[in-house]
């Protein structure tokens, strides 16, 4: 069994303002002080405009710093983007890459997702990578082939071990249905076998709550979670994190 530490991430999405992340990170330090690295690692990923405050007061913290997005140029006329380097820059450890919101909302493509990798990697960020089915998907028996496009597409020539993945059933986020532990576990083993790694993290997402971590993480293959409205509650999250 391989050992690997579970890491759950909060995705604030296009939530709070700067002074609202500063005090949400102030209250959230205090209740996951507790948690040892090797435990687990914990990671918010803030909107753009909060995260030069938020990663001031993460600072010696066991909390990381995550962004949402990138653009895959280094630099250049692309208005509104934000680059691998600035976000490095300004303390990010991590970032999302290929959310379903980015995928359905802003048009973003298995290739696209597959540059933003590289860029990532490029500037040593961790990219958290982002799969998931459509309810008419799964309704059609169709899970397996689409992941199994979003996974051979988007992490063509990459190095599966230096990427976090996350399994993120689109039917399931934000809509309160949870993926049952058993259907979230088919998934994640398929995509180990997919990816042939035994050391890459694969994350459950989809309407995470302090009363499902539970057993979602007695599952052999969930490796962590992905946590959108339950991380802007900073109770709600550090419950999530001491699952
Ligand atoms: C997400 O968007 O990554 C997510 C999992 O959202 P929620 O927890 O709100 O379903």
């Amino acid at each position: 069994m391989a050992n690997r530490i579970p890491l759950i991430a909060g995705n604030w999405k296009m939530n709070k303002t700067n002074s609202e992340a500063v005090e949400l990170v102030k209250r959230l330090k205090v209740l996951v002080k507790s948690i040892k690295a090797n435990d687990c690692e914990i990671v918010v990923c803030p909107p753009f405009t909060a995260l030069s405050d938020v990663a001031k007061e993460l600072k010696g913290t066991n909390i990381y710093l995550g962004a949402q997005n990138l653009h895959f140029e280094d630099s250049g006329a692309f208005t509104g983007e934000v680059s691998a380097q600035m976000l490095k820059e300004i303390g990010c450890k991590y970032v999302i890459i290929g959310h379903s919101e980015r995928r359905q909302l802003f048009g973003e493509t298995n290739a696209a997702v597959n540059k933003k990798i590289f860029a990532a990697l490029k500037q040593g960020l961790k990219p958290i990578v982002c799969v998931g089915e459509t309810l008419s998907e799964r309704e059609r028996d169709k899970t397996k082939d689409v992941i199994k496009k979003q996974i051979t597409e988007s992490l063509a020539n990459v190095d599966v071990n230096k990427i976090v993945l996350a399994y993120e059933p689109i039917w399931a986020i934000g809509t309160g249905k949870t993926a049952t532990p058993e259907q979230a576990q088919e998934v994640h083993a398929f995509i180990r076998s997919l990816i042939k790694s035994e050391s890459t993290r694969i994350l459950y997402g989809g309407s995470v709550k302090p009363d499902n971590i539970k057993e979602l993480m007695k599952q052999k293959d969930i490796d962590g979670t992905l946590v959108g409205g339950a991380s802007l509650d900073a109770e709600s999250f550090a419950k999530i994190v001491k699952y």
